[in-house]
């Protein structure tokens, strides 16, 4: 078994759930070992959960399966290049590797454009879509202390 197979896996779970499940043509694995230890395709239409991408889905999924935050060790695969959300959640996740299939600016043939993000983080935040007011920075700091001197805390 190797990324290429896996990486078809992916283009079948999109194919799921495109067809069963009217979600946008998306899907993504994790492997831990040879083993697929999380799957998931698009479900924001069909949860009306706007952050419902397939690789979200297949690193819940994962974590839930592997009883942890963190995937280490993992390999993500993804039929598609992942947008800036799930890239960030991949990062937070931690897996070891990412192979993808289509290019992002593939998925915008598609109707699925992503690069609209891209470029909003490239903007100053005062120049972006929607407003961001920053307020109360003490206040909020405050928090943070009180994480810092907490002695339960489980850093990640
Ligand atoms: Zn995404």
């Amino acid at each position: 078994m190797n990324d290429d197979f896996f990486l078809r896996q992916t283009f079948q779970l999109a194919r799921e759930g495109m067809t069963t499940n009217q979600g946008g043509p998306f899907g993504s694995l994790v492997v831990r070992d040879g083993e697929i230890v999380g799957r998931g395709y698009n479900q924001v239409t069909s949860t009306n959960d706007p952050t419902a991408h397939a690789e979200v889905v297949a690193i819940r999924d994962a974590c839930r399966n592997l009883g942890t935050f963190q995937l280490e060790g993992c390999t993500l695969y993804a039929s598609c290049e992942p947008c800036p959300m799930c890239l960030g959640a991949i990062y937070w996740a931690r897996p070891s590797r990412i192979v993808y299939g289509a290019f992002h600016s593939d998925a915008a043939g598609a109707g699925f454009d992503d690069q609209f993000i891209y470029e909003e983080l490239d903007k100053p935040r005062e120049d972006r879509k929607i407003p961001m007011q920053q307020r109360l920075r003490e206040e909020a700091n405050a928090v943070f202390q009180e994480w810092v001197a907490l002695e339960k805390r489980i850093p990640y």
